[in-house]
C-alpha cells in the first residue's frame, strides 16, 4: 500500500531539484493540490514513480522551452493535483506550454516517439507510462490538451 500523494511529492522535488542541478537558471512555480483523503494504494511505487517523474518532466521541459521563446510575462507553472473520482484515483499533471498540435499527439505514446533534439529525448517516456498504468495497474492514461495553452496529462487508478 502507497501513499500516493507523498509519492507525486517526492518526485516532484527529485525532478525540479535534478533540473536545478543541471541547469542553474531553471525556474518554474508548482502548484500542488492533494486529496490527504485517498489514503494508501496498491501499486508498484517504483513504477508509478517512473510514470509520475516522467510526465513532470516533460511538463518542465516544454515550460521552459516556452520560457526561453522569450514571452515577456510568461510564469511557467507545473501544477499536480490528485483526488478521488468514481472508485478511482486521478493524479493529474498539468503544464502552461504550448501544448500538442494533432499530428504530434496522434503519436506520443509510440515507443522512440520525441520532437525533442537528438540526444534528449529517448521518446520511451509516454510509450512506457502508457504500459505501466494500463497492464500494469488496471488504469488509464489521458491527455487533453489545448495549443498555445498547455496539456494535462491524467493517470486513473483503481483504488482496490
Ligand atoms: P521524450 O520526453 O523522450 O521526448 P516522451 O515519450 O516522454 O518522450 O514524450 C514524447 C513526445 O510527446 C515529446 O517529445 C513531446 O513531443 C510530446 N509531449 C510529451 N509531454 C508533453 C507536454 N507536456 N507538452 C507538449 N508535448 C509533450
Ligand atoms: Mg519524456
Amino acid at each position: 500500500p502507497t501513499d500516493i500523494n507523498a509519492l507525486a511529492d517526492e518526485y516532484l522535488r527529485l525532478a525540479y531539484h535534478g533540473l536545478r542541478a543541471k541547469d542553474k537558471g531553471f525556474n518554474a512555480t508548482m502548484n500542488t493540490d492533494f486529496d490527504d483523503t485517498i489514503g494508501k494504494i496498491k501499486v508498484v511505487p517504483q513504477d508509478i514513480g517512473r510514470v509520475i517523474l516522467n510526465l513532470i518532466t516533460n511538463a518542465f521541459y516544454v515550460v521552459d522551452e516556452k520560457k526561453k521563446s522569450g514571452i515577456e510575462s510568461y510564469e511557467p507553472t507545473v501544477s499536480i493535483r490528485s483526488k478521488k473520482k468514481d472508485g478511482k484515483v486521478e493524479i493529474s499533471v498539468k503544464d502552461n506550454g504550448n501544448g500538442i498540435p494533432q499530428n504530434v499527439l496522434d503519436k506520443i505514446f509510440q515507443p522512440f516517439f520525441t520532437t525533442k533534439p537528438t540526444g534528449q529525448g529517448t521518446g520511451l517516456g509516454l510509450s512506457m507510462s502508457y504500459d505501466i498504468i494500463t497492464k500494469g495497474h488496471g488504469g488509464e492514461l489521458k491527455v487533453e490538451t489545448k495549443e498555445g495553452e498547455g496539456t494535462i496529462f491524467i493517470i486513473e487508478l483503481p483504488m482496490a
